[in-house]
């Protein structure tokens, strides 16, 4: 199933940080149960808050569920969605297996 490398930045003024409802909101979406209703597995979740930067490794059968979960991120900041794969499937597809 492909992979999608997800990188959200915002600033320190849009901080989610700041706001305890925005806490709340974004850190009840980033889980595994409600990732599951979009069609996304998570497999990598990631912040560096002193960079307000979040990286997440999403697996979905398309595109559109893995940017359909990241969505809600755009109200406080951007996101950038690189699709790939991972280390097996590349060794797979090179070695015709
Ligand atoms: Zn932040």
């Amino acid at each position: 199933m492909p992979l999608y490398l997800v990188q959200h930045t915002h600033t320190a003024e849009s901080c989610p940080t700041k706001n305890p409802e925005m806490v709340r909101q974004l850190s009840s979406h980033v889980t595994q149960s409600n990732a599951s209703k979009y069609g996304v597995k998570i497999l990598a979740d990631w912040v560096y808050e002193p960079e307000h930067t979040v990286i997440l490794v999403l697996e979905a059968d398309s595109p559109e569920k893995a940017t359909n979960f990241v969505l809600p991120f755009l109200n406080v900041g951007s996101i950038t969605i690189r699709a790939g794969a991972t280390c097996e499937d590349v060794a797979k597809m090179c070695l015709g297996k």
